[in-house]
């Protein structure tokens, strides 16, 4: 079972996501737990305050670091095992599927959501937290970067996808390649066939099949990711 607490201070957007299909099903099955913290629970002032005015001037608000520390600290006194913390930032280690792996095999993962111009460098240098980001640009908060994680993260639980193998064989998992192409019915749709040899039923062959165009397609549209082998 993996936990994940987020703090956000918009809690009801990550809601609607969790509630269906994959995700929802995990939850009921015990498999995956999601805590969401509302950060103005954890501010002092009547205004429930979470940002303030850069010092040395500038545009834009920042995270104050108060709050942050008090929910990470009060999650923290509440946890039968410590969580591994996730500063959620553009400026991080970029998110992948082999992260995503080493997710899946944690008990517990406190996800931290900025808004505004981000954090407080504070926060960064003081929760010794690992600084993750979804991609080279910019959203207005952490909120979907949250939602990414938890979802590629839970699918890999074992039990959480109908067929185990699923998982294994998609792209960037089984030898880091692309998944192959994939086809259903009908077998000729306005003249564009299904590949003979996946009608076949000749297993050996259907297997070689997808082994190349595994690499053919890895190779045109990411020779980056084949050259780590
Ligand atoms: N001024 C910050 C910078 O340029 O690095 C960007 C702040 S962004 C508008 C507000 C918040 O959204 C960030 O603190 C972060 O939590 C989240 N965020 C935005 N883009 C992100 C990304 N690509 N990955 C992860 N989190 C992101």
């Amino acid at each position: 079972m993996l936990r994940f607490d987020v703090i956000t201070i918009f809690p009801d957007l990550l809601g609607p996501y969790l509630a269906e299909s994959i995700l929802a099903r995990a939850q009921e099955k015990g498999l995956l737990e999601v805590h969401v913290h509302d950060l103005r629970d954890y501010t002092t002032d009547r205004h429930k305050s979470v940002d303030d005015r850069p010092y040395g001037g500038g545009p834009g608000m920042v995270m104050m670091p108060g709050p942050i520390f008090t929910a990470v600290e009060d999650i923290e006194a509440k946890a039968d095992v410590k969580p591994r913390i996730v500063l959620l930032t553009p400026q991080g280690r970029t998110f992948t599927q082999s992260l995503a792996a080493e997710f899946s095999n944690q008990p517990r993962l406190m996800l931290v959501c900025g808004r505004y111009e981000g954090f407080d460098e504070r926060v960064r240098t003081g929760l010794a937290a690992d600084e993750i980001s979804i991609g080279d640009y910019v959203l207005t908060g952490g909120e979907l970067p949250a939602a990414v994680i938890i979802a590629a993260t839970a699918r890999l639980l074992p039990g959480v996808l109908g067929h185990e193998d699923s998982a294994r064989d998609d792209s960037f998992s089984l030898d880091g390649r692309l998944d192959h192409p994939q086809y259903t019915r009908p077998a000729d749709f306005r003249g564009m066939k299904v590949p003979q040899v996946l009608l076949s039923g000749h297993h050996q062959a259907i297997e070689d099949w997808r082994r190349q165009h595994r690499l053919a397609r890895t190779r045109e549209r990411r020779p980056d990711i084949l050259c780590r082998d």
